[in-house]
């Protein structure tokens, strides 16, 4: 039976839903939480959790967490160490596969304890992946879990934090917060997504709205992204975020491969398109053939009125 610790990534007082997603797969498996004044956060969870609680670990930089987990895995004897996609699990996932030279596999969407499975081939197929290291490495694709019950028993145990000179090296020079309002992306169970048929960056508030109204969050395609009508963390697809609301709502999104592999795990996907032919109405559940510009205010208005 593999002895498995999954490493908790947190922001301010909530452990990431990822990563409590991940903890949720694997009944038997211990979390490792890293930071400073986080032994509280540890305590809400209904697991065996190590806390490596120190002022030095307070930046989320990569290094620093490398030493503790690669501590952890020496020590207690851990063979699996499993991450939720992010850009600080990416580096600390990579940083700890070259300490221990592990191995390290990315975009896992399933793991039976000795094999995984991830997706190949732009999303096209679904292949099995394993590991010929003594320790396996793996980092789940974001959305790819369900934060669901973490509930079980365990303890909050101290991890030892001794740090090697090089890992203090770097310094977080600043951290500035995106300003959002409503759910992000990755946690939102609605999304609207606009694309280049929005016309012009303005006419994103038709997105907004019916997000607010939906209790939603808003996505781009990289199309508009990259005509800088909206920020980058809202880029869905490829080269952007993969996503798997309950409901996408994709609107004036011709539905090019490179986005549908970051969508196409969504339970409901809705389009409107003025065009028939759009790919996006091969992969919808519902397609609406029309102008988003007449179609979308009404059906904000509808939501809204449904709702009251
Ligand atoms: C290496 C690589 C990586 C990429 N990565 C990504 C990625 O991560 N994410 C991503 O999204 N793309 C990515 N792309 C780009 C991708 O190929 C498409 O170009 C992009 O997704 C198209 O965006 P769009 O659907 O907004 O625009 P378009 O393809 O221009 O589609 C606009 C749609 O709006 C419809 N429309 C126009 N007016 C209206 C109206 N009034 N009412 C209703 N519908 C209307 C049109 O019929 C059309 O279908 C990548 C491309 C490459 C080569």
């Amino acid at each position: 039976m593999a002895k498995t610790l999954v490493f908790l990534e947190h922001h301010e007082d909530a452990v990431q839903k990822g990563a409590l997603g991940v903890l949720a797969k694997f009944a038997n498996a211990d979390g490792v939480l890293v930071g400073s004044g986080v032994r509280s956060i540890a305590e809400s969870i209904g697991r065996t959790v190590w806390v490596a609680d120190d002022e030095r670990l307070a930046a989320p930089l990569p290094q620093p967490r490398v030493d503790v987990l690669a501590k952890l895995v020496r020590d207690e004897g851990y063979d699996t160490v499993l991450f939720a996609q992010s850009v600080l699990a990416a580096d600390v996932a990579a940083g700890l596969a070259a300490r221990l030279e592990a191995g390290l596999n990315w975009g896992l969407v399933d793991f039976d304890g000795e094999q995984g499975r991830a997706p190949a081939l732009q999303d096209t197929v679904v292949v099995d992946v394993g590991w010929s290291s003594d320790v396996r490495i793996g980092v789940f694709r974001a959305g790819a879990l369900d934060a669901g019950d973490v509930a079980g028993s365990g303890e909050v145990r101290d991890a030892a934090v001794e740090l090697e000179d090089f890992s203090s090296a770097a310094e977080m020079v600043e951290q500035a917060h995106a300003e959002q309002q409503g759910p992000s992306i990755e946690d939102a169970d609605v999304i609207v997504a606009g694309g280049r048929g929005l016309g012009e960056p303005e006419k994103f508030a038709l997105a907004e709205e019916l997000a607010k109204a939906l209790g939603g969050a808003v996505a781009a395609t990289r199309a508009v992204v990259d005509a800088g009508w909206y920020p980058y963390s809202a880029q869905v697809g490829q080269t952007g975020k993969t996503v798997s609301p309950k409901l996408y709502v994709a609107l004036g999104i011709s539905g090019a491969i490179q986005h549908k592999v970051g969508m196409q795990g969504s339970n409901t996907i809705v389009a409107i398109n003025k065009d028939p032919n759009a790919p996006i109405f091969e992969f919808a559940d519902l397609g609406v053939v029309g102008d988003l510009h007449e179609i979308v205010p009404k059906l904000t208005e509808l939501v809204r009125s449904r709702k009251s």
